[in-house]
């Protein structure tokens, strides 16, 4: 969608990542690590003064003491701690739990590990869990099962008693939770994100992984970590260790020194997310879209069935290319897409590029 977005010239409100720039003093953390020479290897588990400055904000966010040196290690993205989680724990003909519409990296995670992915849709208007049919779909062959809040595409957000469920089925079935927290600090309306790191029990039976870059608007850097307790942490650096060994040095020793000066960073991102979402929805109010106000990420669905009766990918197609704004269908986020016709923008955009956006979709469909 991004290549059609730019052969089209159109506004890209499709791939997920902020047209606003990192914090200008991270930009100088890194330039100033560099030039000192922090240009080599870093430990494997990555820098300690970055594990240790994580286990500092997971304790403030999430009451949970953590050790920097047996759960936390750090990983070339979110994606790369989500892969090597994976087959950390998932043997041949192990099955895993992915709950559809699912973020495009689970399922093939999965397969190259030998696993089977097994889909599990989410139900009805918010989205949510349908616990019955996890429950149904577990067998004795059922190794771990895939979550990911705030959700990825359709800003759903896990509930207090989702946790009391889950924790009961991980206990009753031995599993282990793959739990892809990226959109941590994006969670709207005064709700509190509900990390597995701070459930006394599921952290017991969790790998929580997050990315540096959504929280610091800085998505090419490609850092990430994963927290697990001390057995899995050793299983899942057997496999970190062969898949990049470790992560760029002076980026993580920026982010360090940028956590240790701005440990507040991360408490302005809802409401400056929440303004944005608020802003587009205005924008777009009147054109024909059904929406409900997004509950986290930086991503709003949109309902567009009164608008066309084309598949999504057509829909999109159409709006990147006629109407000059790029979105993205999420039919591509399924094993077997529902009838429900919807589209995800992404609102991580400055506000004149939102308008400018809303402004097309209003000549060009209402
Ligand atoms: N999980 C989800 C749900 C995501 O949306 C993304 C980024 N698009 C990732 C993981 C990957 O994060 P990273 O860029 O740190 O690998």
């Amino acid at each position: 969608m991004t290549k059609m977005a730019l052969d089209n010239d159109a506004i890209n409100l499709s791939q997920g990542y902020p047209d606003f720039d990192v914090p200008a003093e991270l930009v100088e953390r890194l330039t100033f690590h560099m030039a000192q020479g922090r240009n080599q290897y870093p430990p494997m588990q990555g820098v300690e003064a970055l594990r240790q400055a994580i286990a500092g904000k997971v304790r403030a966010c999430y009451g949970a003491s953590l050790d920097h040196d047996a759960e936390i290690t750090i990983t070339s993205g979110a994606t790369e701690a989500l892969f090597v989680a994976v087959q950390a724990v998932v043997h041949p003909g192990d099955e895993v739990i992915v709950l559809d519409p699912a973020y495009d990296s689970y399922e093939p995670a999965i397969t190259m590990a030998g696993g089977k992915t097994i889909h599990v849709p989410l139900s009805g208007e918010d989205f949510s869990v349908d616990w019955d049919r996890v429950s149904a779909a577990i067998t004795n062959r059922t190794r771990a099962i895939m979550l990911n809040s705030p959700h990825n595409p359709t800003g759903a957000v896990l509930e207090p008693a989702d946790l009391d469920v889950l924790a009961e089925l991980v206990a009753k079935h031995g599993l282990y939770v793959i739990s892809d927290e990226v959109y941590e600090h994006m969670v709207f309306d005064d709700k509190p994100h509900l990390s597995m790191v701070g459930h006394p029990d599921l952290r017991e039976r969790s790998f929580v992984v997050s990315s540096f870059g959504k929280t610091y608007h800085a998505t090419g850097w490609k850092v990430g970590y994963a927290i697990a307790p001390p057995a899995l942490t050793v299983e899942f650096r057997k496999v970190h260790q062969f898949v990049t060994f470790t992560t760029h040095t002076p980026t993580q020793w920026a982010l360090a020194d940028y956590l240790a000066a701005h440990p507040e960073h991360h408490e302005g991102l809802p409401a400056f997310y929440q303004a944005k979402r608020d802003l587009f929805l205005d924008a777009i109010e009147g054109i024909g879209f059904d929406t409900t106000p997004s509950r986290g990420t930086y991503f709003q669905l949109a309902n567009y069935a009164s608008l066309s009766s084309e598949p999504d990918t057509e829909f999109v197609r159409r709006l990147t290319t006629e109407i000059g704004v790029a979105a993205i269908p999420i039919s591509v986020f399924y094993e077997s897409p529902p009838e429900a016709r919807f589209v995800r923008f992404c609102f991580a955009k400055s506000d004149e590029t939102l308008l400018e956006a809303a402004d097309r979709l209003k000549r060009g469909l209402a």
